[in-house]
């Protein structure tokens, strides 16, 4: 990014009470512009859009690449669940050969071309270990920690949280866990059923990423069985040849949300024929009334349910206890497994380090407010990539935030001393 951090300067530096404070720090910078936390999508769409109105920014990353949920922690076989043209970041489409649902490979490829294009260089390595308000200032104190534990102290007047919603892999408390002696993983480390070749495997868990896995192992000769705790709707990713989110999007515009419920499981009653059959029971709400009041995404099938009724996927309710070898259900039942996958999702991190209470609810680390109202707080506060929306609000959330800063930067710059550049930016600092 074409800009610098400054050292403090101006009015700041003739601060005595500023003056005390920033010598405290190992080492700490000024930032003109917001620094934003994360160079996920959320990071990179807001630095994009902010970029375009002229104003610069600084993203600090944990990880050694950008998007790193998709570079590190997905596995080989993922393509985006939602069509293309629902998961376009803000300013730049996908190439026009890409197909419907392009792979993971491909989405990485178009993240890295998008960061080219508005020049974005995240910091790198720096994770973000603290970030709070401080009112006498007037600015917010960003600390960062890299390389063999050195420390950063960053100083802006704008903080935009890109975090995400997956941070962290969520794993459940299982009576017995520490017994079991084969391997368990999170899905966030799963890569491929190659190396499940020929073994039990269980998945935990019955989301997109559990029911793709145990596609996926099922297609590498491995033997898996899925533990379905809660109902679940699970719908075909397309009807009528359309995909079934552009329809119900479509639908939406003129229909209401219990209707378009009511289409769309009348359709997946006669395309997959009644699921609860399998093991596969159906919420009481309809699949879009459950995503707008609690989050749950339906489950896009992907061709996992044709294994589920032939039997080359086994279904199990929830998990009572682990054993060495074997694992014993709430049925009484008990089965012998060589591993065990955790597709049980993930959380946010924010209250680990943002030390700020009002705009970020400290049990679940999302915006109090719900969509579409979580994405500002106060004192130049700001959050991209929390409405369960997926890219689509992301693209949202990020333009949004843009023009806000965009009005207190101009304002602001009529008032803004100039200031010595000491320190370029640059991603190996
Ligand atoms: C398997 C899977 C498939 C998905 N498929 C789709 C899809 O098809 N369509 C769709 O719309 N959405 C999909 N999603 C939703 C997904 O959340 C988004 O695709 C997207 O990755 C969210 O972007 P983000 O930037 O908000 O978060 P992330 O991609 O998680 O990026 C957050 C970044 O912040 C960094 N970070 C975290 N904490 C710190 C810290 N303290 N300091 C510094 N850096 C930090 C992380 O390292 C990470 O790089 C999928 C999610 C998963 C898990």
């Amino acid at each position: 990014m074409e800009y610098c951090l400054r050292e403090i300067e101006g009015k700041q530096a003739h601060d005595p009470i500023f003056i005390e404070k920033m010598k405290s720090s190992s080492r700490c910078l000024y930032v003109p512009g917001p620094v934003i936390v994360g160079a996920g999508p959320s990071g990179l769409a807001t630095a994009a859009c902010l970029k375009e109105k002229g104003v610069p920014s600084v993203i600090l990353e944990r990880s050694n690449c950008i998007a790193s949920l998709w570079q590190l922690k997905t596995y080989d076989r993922l393509r985006l669940h939602l069509p293309k043209q629902f998961c376009e970041l803000p300013l730049m489409g996908f190439p026009g050969d890409f197909p419907t649902y392009p792979s993971k490979q491909q989405f990485v490829d178009y993240l890295e071309a998008y960061a080219r294009k508005f020049d974005i260089r995240p910091r790198f390595n720096e994770t973000v270990s603290q970030a709070e308000y401080d009112r006498a200032l007037g600015f917010w104190r960003v600390r960062s920690v890299w390389a063999k534990g050195k420390a950063m102290e960053y100083v802006c007047r704008w903080l935009v949280v890109a975090t995400g919603e997956n941070a962290e892999a969520m794993t459940p408390e299982v009576e017995g866990m520490g017994r079991f002696g084969g391997e368990v993983r999170h899905t966030s480390s799963y890569k491929s059923g190659e190396e499940f070749r020929g073994k039990r495997v269980l998945v935990v868990g019955c989301g997109n990423s559990g029911m793709e896995v145990c596609l996926d192992l099922c297609n590498h000769n491995a033997n898996p069985t899925l533990v379905v705790r809660d109902t679940v709707h699970v719908l075909p990713q397309e009807m009528l040849g359309i995909s079934t989110f552009g329809l119900s999007m479509w639908l939406l515009k003129w229909l209401p949300l219990r209707l378009v419920d009511r289409f769309l499981l009348i359709v997946s009653q006669l395309m997959l024929g009644n699921t609860a059959r399998f093991g596969l029971v159906r919420p009481k709400l309809g699949p879009l009334e459950l995503k707008n009041l609690s989050g749950k995404t339906p489950v896009l099938d992907a061709g996992t349910l044709a294994k589920i009724k032939s039997g080359d996927i086994k279904v199990r309710p929830s998990i009572k206890s682990l054993k060495r070898h074997a694992v014993e259900f709430v049925n009484g039942k008990t089965e012998n497994f060589d591993a065990i996958i955790l597709a049980t999702g993930y959380k946010s991190n924010v209250p680990s380090w943002l030390k700020e209470k009002e705009m970020f609810s400290e049990k679940d680390g999302y915006p109090r407010r719900s969509f579409p109202n979580g994405w500002k707080g106060e004192c130049g506060l700001y959050a991209v990539g929390f409405t369960k929306r997926g890219l689509l609000g992301t693209s949202m959330d990020a333009t949004k935030i843009a023009h806000d800063i965009q009005r207190c930067w101009e304002d602001e710059a009529k008032h803004r001393l100039p200031f010595t550049p000491l320190l370029h930016q640059s991603s190996t600092l």
